[in-house]
């Protein structure tokens, strides 16, 4: 099994339960807060971990207590901090969530020390990042970064694989034509594109063309209906798995987490994608995000 390299944001979520958003001047009292580790990247490694690979996470926190909180939760599910730096004077990025009474949610970014995290980071992290098999992105660092990423792994001859979340346009055809994988939901799909995905063929035709571009393998998750592929090894499409969904935050994320854990143990991508379909949606039965991924044993149990 090889080791999979996250270089990507960790986030405190705080999350406070409201019977309403308070007016402009307003003080009201909220029934309840929670406090979650977030964060693409953390919960992509998080996933991974949980099912058993061996994670190397390349990020930064800030210089208070969320930091202690964020590198304690790496500690306990094993993924290796050695290059999870603190940015003194920083705050570590945050996420206020405003979840009401009918389950909406409102949610804000600080992305705090992640937007420290630079291409001398990554340069600093060579000897680790040389010995893993994937580095693995997502877009809550700086851009700068991801595409520095990019050409790093690209130099190094690393497999590299972008999860393009939260959604962006405009991003440079000449690093995603470097990808092996790209791994976008479908309104990532669309602005990516710049096409309409309404329908499984508009997705298909979408992911088509991000492979003439030159990607090799393109991967669109489709909430309950699964995902489909899109590259080297043809076309398919695996179903979602029917579930009772209670909350499917950090859904896309667990997909993510479960693919490179199968990918890197295996190498086969469609049974990868098949176990990451089953395990996202496992993980949309459970509240909260990484404390509704399972983890290898309860995995397990759900596939029986
Ligand atoms: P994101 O969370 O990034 O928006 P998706 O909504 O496509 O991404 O969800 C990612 C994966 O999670 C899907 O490919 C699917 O396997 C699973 N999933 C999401 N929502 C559901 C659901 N309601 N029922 C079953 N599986 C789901």
């Amino acid at each position: 099994m090889s080791r999979v390299a996250v270089i990507g944001s960790n986030m405190v979520d705080l999350i406070t339960y409201i019977d309403r958003m308070p007016a402009q001047g307003e003080t009201l009292e909220a029934p309840g807060f929670a406090l979650g580790c977030g964060g693409k990247g953390a919960n992509q490694a998080i996933a991974a971990a949980k099912l058993g690979s061996d994670v190397l996470m390349v990020s930064k926190v800030g210089d208070d207590m969320f930091a202690d909180n964020t590198l304690a939760n790496f500690e306990k599910f094993g993924v290796d901090t050695q290059h999870v730096t603190r940015v003194p004077g920083v705050p570590s990025g945050v996420a206020p969530i405003f979840v009401q009474a009918d389950s909406h949610n409102s949610i804000l970014i600080v992305k705090g020390a992640n937007a420290h995290l630079d291409a001398a980071d990554i340069e600093r992290a060579d000897a680790a990042l040389a010995e893993c098999g994937l580095i693995v992105l997502q877009l809550e660092i700086t851009l700068e970064t991801v595409y520095a990423a990019i050409d790093y792994a690209c130099r190094r001859g690393i497999p590299v694989l972008l999860n393009p979340a939260p959604a962006l346009a405009g991003l440079s055809p000449a690093h995603l034509a470097r990808l092996d994988f790209l791994i976008p939901n479908e309104t990532e799909l669309a602005l990516i594109t710049g096409r309409v995905v309404d329908s499984m063929d508009a997705a298909f035709a979408a992911a088509r063309e991000l492979t003439a571009l030159g990607v090799r393998h393109v991967i669109v998750t489709l909430g309950e209906a699964g995902a489909l592929y899109v590259g080297a090894e043809g076309e398919f499409r695996v179903d979602g798995r029917k579930v009772a969904a209670r909350d499917t935050t950090g859904a896309g994320d667990a997909f993510i987490g479960c693919f490179v854990h199968h990918w890197c143990t295996g190498g086969d991508i469609r049974r990868a994608i098949t176990y990451a379909v089953a395990y996202s949606a496992c993980s949309v039965t459970g509240l909260g995000t990484q404390s509704s991924y399972p983890d290898a044993p309860a995995f397990e149990t759900f596939l029986r």
